[in-house]
């Protein structure tokens, strides 16, 4: 995994190359942008970037662009025993640091974690003092802090301390899809960059060059993860059209039904795309329809709802996901789901 294997974000690990070019590293970041599109990524490789002893450094304009980023030169080697050690996080010298909860915790992009996620001030402590001592066998210390918002209070303040007075060679990334949380004192000491989800059309490409997907299952995927790769490459492998459809037949005869919260999120989530869809087509938006495998399907059956009712059900959608994540019973809100969407 180097530079090059990074989808999209040119802008964001050009700005970062420049930064290291000039000698105007800045002892802190933070990384922002929605979930999913390649922040702890970019965060890695850049770590590894700026300790591989074996990269190319070449003149700004040498070699061939591709990615926005200089391919064949600047980027780590990804062979050298320190990019393998970034890459399997047993360097001595880069750490991430996430919420206690994530360690144990499956990760899954599609849901969120029941368990409570805070990233606390004991591991904030550990973190100063690792960074009190120089590096051992790297030229940077780095320190990633993903999901760095899950950050309590005292581990905020802590934090603060350290990057009042940042160790020299040392390098904090705090990586972020609700920076809102960070405190403003926090956000005042990092340099910021910001990161965007892909477009559709471009992540539809890398969906169909680089990971050989048809059309229709790119074109969904792109919609369904709004530009989030990681979320979409979660769920690539699966015969992704087939489930949604048979679930959308289900939903539309009433057979509702959440196995748990993550599986009454990603449900939700389709049933959105179908209602956005039949409002878009009922508007004449002319719309890019997210299920567009099913168009006709979806013509046919446009004027079983109207204008009112469907902005009602994706309302209620919205509704629900919010509640989801603040622990609604779930019998509860299965029943209401279906007395909600469902046609009778
Ligand atoms: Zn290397």
């Amino acid at each position: 995994m180097s530079f090059s294997d990074i989808k999209g974000h040119s802008v964001q690990i050009r700005s970062l190359l420049e930064n290291l070019r000039n000698n105007r590293l800045a002892s802190a970041y933070l990384f922002s942008g929605p979930e999913a599109i390649g922040k702890k990524m970019t965060a890695l490789n850049f770590a590894k970037f700026i300790n591989c002893p074996v990269r190319n450094d070449v003149p700004p304009n040498g070699g061939t662009i591709s990615n926005g980023v200089n391919q064949a030169l600047d980027d780590s080697c990804g062979e050298c025993p320190s990019c393998k050690k970034i890459d399997s996080l047993q360097h001595p010298d880069v750490f991430l640091i996430t919420s206690e909860a994530e360690k144990d915790a499956e990760t899954s992009l599609l849901g969120k974690k029941e368990a409570s996620r805070a990233i606390k001030i004991e591991q904030v402590k550990e973190m100063e003092k690792r960074s009190a001592f120089r590096p051992y066998e790297a030229k940077y210390k780095v320190f990633i802090i993903d999901q760095a918002e899950n950050m309590t209070q005292e581990a905020s303040d802590a934090l603060l301390k350290t990057l009042e007075e940042p160790p020299k060679d040392t390098i904090f990334i705090l990586v972020s899809a609700n920076e809102k949380l960070l405190s403003a004192t926090i956000l005042s000491r990092c340099r910021r960059i910001k990161f965007n989800a892909l477009a559709l059309e471009e992540m539809k490409e890398i969906l169909m060059e680089c990971y050989h997907l048809d059309e229709k299952k790119a074109h969904f995927l792109s919609c369904f993860s709004q530009g989030r790769l990681a979320l979409a490459l979660e769920i690539k492998d699966k015969d992704i059209l087939r489930e949604k459809n048979s679930l959308i037949e289900d939903f539309i005869y009433k057979r509702i039904d959440f196995r748990d919260r993550h599986d009454a999120q990603y449900k939700l989530n389709l049933f959105l795309s179908w209602f956005r869809d039949l409002l878009l087509l009922k508007l004449k938006a002319r719309p890019t329809l997210i299920n567009i495998d099913k168009e006709a399907y979806l013509m046919k059956n446009k004027d079983s709802y109207s204008i009112p009712e469907l902005k009602d059900c994706i309302g209620f959608i919205y509704k629900a996901l919010f509640y989801l994540e603040r622990n609604i019973n779930l019998r509860l809100l299965t029943s209401l789901t279906r007395i909600k969407l469902c046609k009778t």
